[in-house]
């Protein structure tokens, strides 16, 4: 007996989309998602995807695949000969071990060679239910437990259905430049964005020796776990010290997170263009902090030419700890080890800030910060981080 798992994709999600260009991404991204696993093909049929997959890799197949987008649901299912005694005798052997009291048996006939017709089959299982198991009784409209056969060339048999993340494939939507702190927000803020089709490229800044090694592993392991849903992707480390000095040495205090932000910006720009991103994404949400202002949010999004995707932005910090958590981040996220912009902090941030007065202080440093910016992009480390290593 062999185990698949069929996996279904919304057909609302193909609007707009080139189908077929949409299907072939999918099914690329669930190999990539199992690749570690040694037993599993992955191909097409009409309207599903198919992974087959050994007995002994099919829960580990499952908790991958139900995390890839545009998965709307998979069911395990068993593949068998579509012959009658071999369906009857599976299902009888398939209910043993469960317990329920109302059921439904669900049967479609796809090869028509076959000789039973759909509802025949549904009535015939029905009876062979009922006679293998005590006390259970059919119901049509509500049933604990739906028994699905599908016979095709070969049957499938199953009764569970799982829900997938749904959403887009990563990819399908391109790449978005993903500003990646050691924090809760900017996680959760690129799993958001990935959902809807776009593929990040990751972007730390460190500011090394004020932020250590280990702000850096924490910032590597959260991307990693962000890759279990994305797939793999580049992680630029990009060394912010003497840009962050030069800036905390020539500007008021109460400027320096918007202009850390701006440079940030910058930096995240110039790395787009060498990665081809059409936007940048960051875990900014409306009121956080100083730097999330709508009058600040205006004035870093001056130093940007790209559209700032900020998926968090109404959301409470209670709803972003829940996504957090649900997808595997929080418990990383919450380590204690400092951050660059916590560790320059002023006392007493603007929180409306004016662009004029921003831009005059931009001024003063502007030759030496633009050689700043390139260096920090030539110097940057790129990490190739992979969901395997997750
Ligand atoms: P997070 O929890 O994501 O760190 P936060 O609530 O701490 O966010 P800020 O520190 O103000 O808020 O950062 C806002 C956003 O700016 C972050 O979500 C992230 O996208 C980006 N950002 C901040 N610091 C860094 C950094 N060192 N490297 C890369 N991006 C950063
Ligand atoms: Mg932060």
């Amino acid at each position: 007996m062999r185990h698949v798992i069929l996996v279904r994709y919304g057909e609302i999600s193909l609007k707009g989309l080139n189908r077929n260009y949409f299907i072939d991404l999918l099914a690329k991204n669930i190999r990539h998602a199992l690749s570690h696993l040694e037993s599993v093909k992955v191909r097409k049929v009409q309207g599903r995807i198919i992974v087959d997959i050994d007995d002994d890799e099919l829960e580990e197949g499952l908790d991958r695949v139900t995390r890839v987008f545009g998965v709307v649901s998979v069911s395990p299912a068993v593949v068998i000969d579509s012959e009658w005694e071999v369906i009857e005798t599976t299902l009888e052997e398939m209910i043993k071990p469960l317990e329920f009291e109302t059921f439904r048996i669900s049967a479609r006939r796809a090869n028509k060679n076959f000789p039973i017709h759909s509802d025949d089959i549904a009535r015939k299982l029905g009876g062979t239910v009922l006679r293998a198991k005590e006390d259970v009784k059919v119901n049509l409209h509500e049933p604990e437990i739906t028994f699905q056969v599908e016979v095709r060339e070969e049957t499938y048999l199953y009764f569970e259905t799982i829900p997938g993340p749904g959403g887009l494939p990563v990819g399908c939507s391109g790449k978005t430049g993903l500003l990646l702190s050691g924090g809760i927000d900017s996680p959760v803020a690129g799993y958001m964005m990935a959902k809807r089709g776009l593929k990040p490229v990751a972007i730390y800044f460190h500011a090394f020796p004020y932020t250590s090694d280990r702000a850096k592993e924490k910032v590597i392991t959260l991307a990693r776990i962000l890759s279990k849903y994305t797939g793999g992707f580049k992680l630029y480390v990009v060394p912010f010290t003497d840009l962050q000095l030069e800036i905390i040495e020539n500007c008021p205090e109460r400027q320096i997170t918007i202009l850390i932000r701006r440079y940030m910006a910058r930096i995240a720009e110039e790395i787009a263009r060498k990665e081809k991103l059409g936007s940048l994404t960051t875990g900014e949400s409306l009121g956080q902090v100083a730097s999330q202002t709508q009058e600040s949010l205006l004035v870093t999004n001056e130093a940007a030419d790209l559209p700032v995707f900020r998926p968090l932005i109404g959301l409470d910090k209670q709803e972003i700890v829940e996504i957090a958590q649900r997808i595997g981040t929080f418990e990383t996220s919450i380590l204690p080890y400092e951050d660059c912009c916590t560790i320059f902090v002023p006392k007493h941030p603007d929180t409306r800030p004016k662009l004029d007065l921003i831009k005059k202080s931009e001024e003063k440093i502007k030759d030496k910060a633009d050689e700043l910016i390139k260096k920090a992009v030539k110097d940057s480390e790129i990490i190739k981080i992979k969901p395997a290593d997750a």
